[in-house]
């Protein structure tokens, strides 16, 4: 009976909505403990590319003190020390004041007016797809691009049309094909939505071939080129997108607190644009998308260049250690620069996933993005790293 009222229901909504595939998320350490009966607080989570190293202290001392400042003294009227109560500042005036001054150089001068702020840079993602997307209209991103794509372009009745990525046997396999997107590029395509580095792969565009990818793009179709990552990329290749926006008024760069400045459970992120794309998202965009902790947190991030420093040089040498010992037992990888390794590891990947849960290691599987022989696993601490490997080791009969 429940079945049937329920089938009458979903009828009635959006068809795309209807064929929408849900964001499989990373499987939470306690569900794994409770659903495996495994210890409390003993499993490793390499899930979800958060950072090993945790969130900046000096983001973890703003939110404190904002809290514990207003127990002591609650006559304090002050947005910051009235946090959990006062509507955060919907404008994010003091981090984006903050974040144009980060983000300018010498060349290429960097406005308030530029950034859009967001629940995460899902969330701003999200709001270019409303903002530019409808039926009828079309996205283009690569073959294994990021998951939330597809989801906030079919969540808004658009098409979708997918290039194919690179061959297994190329220098950059599975990775985004520049070509291969132009060639899906038409009348109706309206955004490409580019992630550098991509997840799941880890694989990355140069300057040349992204600039060449610009060059090439009609005017009327938005680019995004989604930087989840690029704190983590090491390489002189690695193009400073923020700088082309004077020159390509068509880009949209989107980067996010949740990676290296380990703040993903808070939830920010942001955009920057040509002030006129910021200013049609900001139509979009719900009044106080970005809450208080988030915004103190953000901004006491953003000053913390000692951690982000910490964690990349922990993740390149986490990379290192993985890499070697994906070579040492032959298991073939996708090359990545950001904090996460995709390993091949054959037709037995679901049964290897699920070994490791027993193990307490929670890793990615990732058939949903049509990769059901490789696990994708966050690069930790090089203790995890060595327990993940021997858990490997151990459920692989290596
Ligand atoms: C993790 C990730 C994000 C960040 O999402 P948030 O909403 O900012 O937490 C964006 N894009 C890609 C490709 C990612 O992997």
């Amino acid at each position: 009976m429940a079945i049937k009222m329920e089938q009458k229901t979903w009828k009635y909504a959006v068809s795309a909505i209807q064929e929408l595939n849900p964001y499989l998320p990373g499987k939470p350490i306690e569900e794994v403990e409770r659903e495996l009966g495994l210890e409390q607080g003993t499993t490793l989570k390499l899930a979800s590319n958060e950072n090993p190293l945790g969130a900046s202290p000096k983001a973890i001392a703003a939110v404190h003190d904002s809290l514990n400042d207003y127990y002591l003294d609650s006559s304090n009227t002050s947005r910051t020390m009235r946090a959990l109560e006062l509507y955060p500042d919907g404008s994010g005036h003091s981090l984006k004041k903050k974040l144009a001054k980060k983000l300018s150089s010498d060349n290429n001068k960097i406005s308030p007016d530029q950034i859009t702020l967001g629940n995460g840079s899902n969330d701003v993602l999200d709001l270019i797809a409303r903002s530019f997307l409808t039926i009828r209209r079309d996205a283009v991103f690569s073959e294994y691009a990021f998951a939330v794509y597809p989801i906030i372009t079919k969540a808004v009745s658009a098409g979708m049309d997918i290039a194919e990525a690179n061959p297994e046997d190329h220098r950059m396999p599975y990775g985004h094909d520049l070509n291969a997107m132009l060639h899906q590029i038409r009348g109706n395509t309206y955004i490409v939505f580019i992630a550098n580095p991509n997840n799941p792969t880890g694989t990355w565009l140069n300057k040349n071939e992204l600039d060449n990818f610009m060059q090439q793009v009609p005017s009327h179709v938005i680019v995004v080129v989604d930087e989840a990552y690029c704190e983590y990329v090491d390489r002189g290749v690695y193009p400073n997108t923020v700088d082309w926006l004077s020159k390509y008024p068509n880009l949209i760069v989107t980067r996010t607190f949740s990676k290296i400045y380990g703040l993903a459970g808070l939830r920010i992120g942001y955009s920057v644009s040509s002030p006129e794309i910021a200013d049609l998202l900001n139509r979009v965009r719900q009044p106080f998308n970005v809450n208080s902790l988030a915004l103190l947190a953000a901004e006491a991030a953003l000053d913390d260049d000692e951690h982000v420093a910490r964690s990349k040089r922990s993740n390149l040498e986490g990379l290192e250690q993985w890499m070697s010992a994906c070579k040492k037992r032959q298991i073939d990888y996708i090359p990545s620069v950001a904090n996460f390794l995709t390993i091949k590891v054959g037709e037995h990947a679901a049964l290897i996933y699920e070994a490791l849960l027993r193990e307490g290691v929670i890793v990615r599987p990732i058939a949903n993005y049509n990769l059901p022989q490789h696990l994708r696993i966050t690069i930790g601490t090089e203790e995890q790293n060595n327990r993940c490997i021997a858990a490997l080791d151990k459920v692989m009969n290596l």
